[in-house]
């Protein structure tokens, strides 16, 4: 068992802040490994050739310190806190929105949220989502995703019927990538949650996206050949990076799973755009 620990709300406020700012303009290297890799393996002239630019555009935004897409995203926060820690001075959750606040404010990126009715801004980039699971230990894990709006437009939820089986499931995410065709801004990373809740599959899809590009699901052999099958379906399409054609529609497909009532089969299907910008810290 670990001893109570102390974390100010200004550590959590920073280290948001700083993920952010990271996240924006640094491509993480799974991400740049993959679209390499793609990128040499590419049949299409066009499709190496978007994804050459995707390539250099990730340079330029790191050495330059600039975003690396003009939508900045949605802020999207995981917390995972010690049950031992004791959050001093303030709110954990205006810490964490302050974070986004600055981190958007000093990053000169692009505020992009705003009321859903009258349309109007809210002016620096909050609310973020935040997702809290209390986990034991003493320290909180804080992961961040600026979410791009095109690639979350190609996102649902589908209640499907329990006897759709694993084949449904495949159909179900072979269709909606192909449904999406261009617009989430391929190569794209498919994260799939299965089972649970309507709300607790849409979770676990958005957390499916946190998983290190390309890694196979360990816990499920199932899963991981499902994921194996779609990925490959997935690039036999010919949308392509960009939709200009090519067999890099997807970079990878990440399913998690857990149990559901037996009158359900929720899967929910949250598509991440090439710009799959996320980071994490632990404090
Ligand atoms: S979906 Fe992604 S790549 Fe496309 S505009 Fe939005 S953030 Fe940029």
């Amino acid at each position: 068992m670990s001893s109570l620990r102390k974390i100010p709300c200004g550590t959590i406020r920073d280290t948001v802040e700083r993920l952010f700012l990271e996240a924006s303009t640094d491509l993480g290297k799974d991400v740049l490994g993959a679209i390499r890799k793609a990128a040499s393996a590419e049949k299409t002239d066009l499709g190496r050739f978007a994804l050459e630019r995707i390539i250099e555009n990730a340079r330029v935004a790191r050495e330059e310190c600039l975003p690396l897409c003009q939508d900045t995203g949605m802020a999207v926060v995981f917390l995972e806190i010690g049950q031992d820690v004791h959050v001093t001075g303030g709110n954990l959750h205006d810490a964490v929105q302050e974070g986004v606040r600055r981190a958007y404010r000093k990053g000169h990126l692009r505020k992009s949220i705003c009321d859903p009715l009258n349309r109007l801004n809210t002016g620096d980039n909050t609310p973020a989502v935040i997702h809290t699971e209390v986990i034991p230990g003493n320290r909180i894990r804080i992961m961040v995703i600026p979410k791009g709006g095109g690639s979350e437009n190609m996102s649902s939820v589908s209640m499907l019927l329990p006897a759709a089986g694993i084949e449904g499931i495949r159909k179900l995410i072979v269709n909606k990538v192909s449904e999406a065709g261009p617009n989430p801004c391929p190569p794209t990373i498919v994260g799939v949650g299965i089972g649970g809740t309507i709300e607790q599959a849409a979770l676990l899809a958005k957390k499916a996206l946190l998983r290190p590009l390309g890694r196979r699901n360990r816990r499920d052999r199932r899963l991981a050949k499902l994921e194996a099958e779609t990925l490959k379906e997935i690039n036999n399409l010919g949308i392509g990076p960009q939709g200009y054609g090519g067999k890099t529609t997807s970079l990878a497909v990440h399913v998690e799973m857990m149990p559901c009532h037996i009158a359900s089969l929720p899967v929910a299907i949250n598509i991440q755009c090439h710009a799959a910008r996320h980071k994490e810290a632990v404090i």
